[in-house]
C-alpha cells in the first residue's frame, strides 16, 4: 500500500483546504479508528470531524498513531471540526472548541465550522427539544457566534473558520458584517446529483468562499441509492469507474470539496488515489449529472424547521 500522497492529489486543493477528504459521520467509535489509519496510509490527508460525531476521540487515536509511526506529520494534515448548536454562546465557543481538540488530542484545528446557523438551548443535551418533539432554540445570533469563532483563530487554536449549512443569504450576512475580521474559508453543504447546488456553488464562489459537498454519494438514505442510478452507472462503465469514483469525480471537477466518508478499507482506497485523480468526465457527462438535479435534500433536519435561523426555507 503506498504511503505516498498522490502527485495530483498534493498539487489539488481549493484554496488551504484539499480536495478530497474522509467523512466521519456514523462512523462507529469501533470502526473508525481503523478507517482512519488506513486513510491515512492511503494518501488521505484531510479530515472532516464533529463533536456531534461522538466518535472524534477514536478518530484522534488513529491520528496519533500515524503521527507515531512516522507515517504523517501533523502538519502534513488538514483536520476539520464543527461547533454544535448547543454552543453558540459567544462565551461556549471556546469550550466546544477545547472539547474536540482534548478528544482529538490535537494542539490546534485546521478548519473549525459552525455546524448549522442555528443555535440551540445550551445543556447536557445536543438535541433539546420541547413538548412536540420540536428543538428548543437559544436566543443567539450566528454573527455574534462568529465573533467568537474569529477569536479562536486570533488565539492560535484554529488555523480557518467556515460554515456549514449556511444557505446564500445567511453567508451574505455574515461576509456582509461591516466589522467582519476574518472570512469564512468554506460553506459545508450537502451536495451530489440529485441536489447539485448550483445556485449555492455559483453565490459561495463568487464571494471567494469554497464549497465542501458532503453525502457526496448519497449517503444511507433509504429508498434513495445514487449508486444505481442509471445515468451514474452507464458513465461509470464507460470509464470503466464505480459509481462512487464517478459521484466524487464531478465534485472535483466543479472545483468542490469532497468528504466521502468510508470505514471499509477496499472502498476507503477506491475512493482516493487513480481512483478519482486518473481520468476526466467530459463536459456532456458533467450537464448529464446535472441534469439529474431533482432539489431532493437528505439532511433536512424537520425538527429543527421552526427555528428561525432555519436555512431550507429560502430557494438556495
Ligand atoms: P456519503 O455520501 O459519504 O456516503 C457514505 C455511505 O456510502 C456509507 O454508507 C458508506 O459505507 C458508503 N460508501 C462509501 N464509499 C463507497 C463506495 N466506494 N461504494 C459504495 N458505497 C460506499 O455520506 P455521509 O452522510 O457520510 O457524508 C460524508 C461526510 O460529510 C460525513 O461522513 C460527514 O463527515 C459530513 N457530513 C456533514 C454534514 C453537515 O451537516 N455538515 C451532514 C452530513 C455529513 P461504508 O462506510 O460501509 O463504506
Amino acid at each position: 500500500m503506498s504511503q505516498q500522497l498522490p502527485r495530483r492529489l498534493e498539487s489539488e486543493a481549493v484554496g488551504k483546504i484539499p480536495i478530497l477528504g474522509l467523512g466521519t459521520w456514523k462512523a462507529a467509535p469501533g470502526e473508525v479508528t481503523e478507517a482512519v489509519k488506513v486513510a491515512i496510509d492511503a494518501g488521505y490527508r484531510h479530515f472532516d470531524c464533529a463533536y456531534l460525531y461522538n466518535n472524534e476521540n477514536d478518530v484522534g487515536t488513529g491520528i496519533q498513531q500515524k503521527i507515531k509511526e512516522g507515517v504523517v506529520r501533523r502538519e502534513d494534515l488538514f483536520i476539520v471540526s464543527k461547533l454544535w448548536c448547543t454552543y453558540h454562546k459567544k462565551a461556549l465557543v471556546k469550550t466546544a472548541c477545547y472539547k474536540s481538540l482534548k478528544a482529538l488530542k490535537l494542539d490546534y484545528l485546521d478548519l473549525y465550522l459552525i455546524h448549522w446557523p442555528m443555535g440551540f438551548k445550551p445543556g447536557e443535551k445536543d438535541l433539546p427539544l420541547d413538548r412536540n418533539g420540536m428543538v428548543i432554540p437559544s436566543e443567539t445570533d450566528y454573527l455574534e457566534t462568529w465573533e467568537a469563532m474569529e477569536d479562536l483563530v486570533i488565539a492560535g487554536l484554529v488555523k480557518y473558520i467556515g460554515v456549514s449549512n449556511f444557505n446564500h443569504e445567511q453567508l451574505e450576512r455574515l461576509l456582509d458584517k461591516p466589522d467582519l475580521r476574518i472570512n469564512p474559508i468554506t460553506n459545508q453543504i450537502e451536495c451530489h446529483p440529485y441536489l447539485t447546488q448550483r445556485n449555492l456553488i455559483r453565490f459561495c464562489q463568487s464571494r471567494d468562499v469554497s464549497v465542501t459537498a458532503y453525502r457526496p454519494l448519497g449517503g444511507s438514505c433509504e429508498g434513495v441509492d445514487l449508486m444505481d442510478d442509471p445515468v451514474i452507472k452507464t458513465i461509470a462503465q464507460k470509464h470503466n469507474k464505480s459509481p462512487a469514483q464517478i459521484l466524487i469525480r464531478f465534485q472535483i471537477q466543479r472545483g468542490v470539496i469532497v468528504i466521502p466518508k468510508s470505514v471499509n478499507p477496499k472502498r476507503i482506497q477506491e475512493n482516493i488515489q487513480e481512483g478519482v485523480f486518473d481520468f476526466e468526465l467530459a463536459e456532456q457527462e458533467v450537464d448529464e449529472l446535472l441534469c439529474l438535479d431533482r432539489d431532493f435534500r437528505m439532511a433536512r433536519f424537520p425538527i429543527a424547521e421552526n427555528h428561525k435561523d432555519y436555512p431550507f426555507n429560502i430557494e438556495y
